[in-house]
């Protein structure tokens, strides 16, 4: 199959000039998705019924090659969103393949079969998986078209190929686990070497979760600086205080907690502008440090 289009996100459009817009902030990775049907039907997800959409976002189709010159010149770096149809990883590496290695490239995916991951290998330099489920049980109802143990299994050998901390494992905090399973699971693929990325919960129009809400926001900025103690080597999981589930931090002082503790946490330099919420309501995942406001501790429940 020969790619000419390719989906670039609303955010990256706008910075290419190929759309019109005001930029909320100077976007710093070029987000693109492969064109096309997604089979899985993940049910907190909107693409496999609407394939102009990722999340909260529009997406358009554009002519990748006439881009090409002016994403490297623009952007510290690009993340291929791949869908899920058969073979459709050699579509990615189609895609891949069209830049100069000027900057380097991520791809972020969901695979059924992880043995055709390491085809990416040399050709990418971080690879995300959406695990997305902090636990077996909601895995399976949220992600039917994919197997829990083959993902872990998946998450696992990735490591191996792409090195440490160069998996990025998707995660999104809302769909029914407690803060307890979540952190659990951020420690846990930590210590195999694989970078624990979080999202929030976003109720898409059009998907039998539409009318859930969010997660609570002092439960998503204890998580944040849960994952943020964990993957600075600072604090172990074990080490913090659970009761029925919720996190507590007896005692603690995060006055002088880094604001990028709030910041998009992924590969180098991704933002993801407003994946996860309009500008207007709660700002789970900030894409610049510059927005995160002075007294965010004050999202914090005692
Ligand atoms: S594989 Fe990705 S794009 Fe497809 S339904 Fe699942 S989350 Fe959405």
């Amino acid at each position: 199959m020969i790619i000419m289009n390719v989906l670039f996100s609303l955010g990256s459009a706008v910075k290419l000039g190929l759309k019109r817009g005001v930029p909320l902030v100077d976007q710093r990775t070029c987000y693109l998705m492969i064109e096309g049907k997604c089979n899985a039907g993940c049910l907190f997800c909107i693409r496999s019924k609407d394939q102009s959409k990722l999340s909260r976002l529009p997406w358009y189709s554009f002519d990748l090659e006439n881009s090409i010159t002016q994403i490297e010149a623009t952007f510290e770096r690009v993340c291929i969103q791949s869908i899920n149809y058969n073979k459709f990883i050699f579509d990615i590496k189609e895609i891949i393949t069209k830049f100069s290695k000027k900057i380097p490239v991520s791809v972020s995916l969901s695979l059924k079969d992880y043995s055709e991951i390491e085809s990416l290998h040399g050709d990418v330099d971080k690879v995300g998986i959406g695990l997305d489920c902090a636990r077996k049980d909601i895995f399976k109802q949220m992600k039917p078209y994919y197997s829990w143990d083959k993902t872990w299994k998946g998450i696992e050998s990735a490591s191996e190929i792409f090195g440490k901390y160069n998996v990025i494992c998707h995660l999104i905090a809302g769909l029914g686990e407690t803060e307890k399973d979540m952190i659990l699971t951020i420690q846990k693929l930590f210590d195999m070497g694989v970078y624990p990325s979080l999202f929030a919960f976003t109720p898409i129009k059009g998907t039998i979760y539409e009318k859930l809400s969010p997660p609570n926001i002092s439960s998503y900025r204890k998580i944040q600086i849960a994952q943020y103690l964990i993957t600075s080597n600072i604090k172990k999981a074990e080490e913090f205080h659970f009761e029925k589930g919720d996190i507590f931090f007896k005692g603690e002082d995060f006055n002088n907690l880094k604001s990028d503790v709030f910041v998009t946490r992924g590969c180098p330099s991704c933002d993801r502008p407003f994946y996860n919420e309009s500008p207007k309501g709660n700002i789970y995942n900030f894409p610049d440090i510059s927005l995160v406001p002075p007294d965010i501790l004050k999202d914090i429940e005692p």
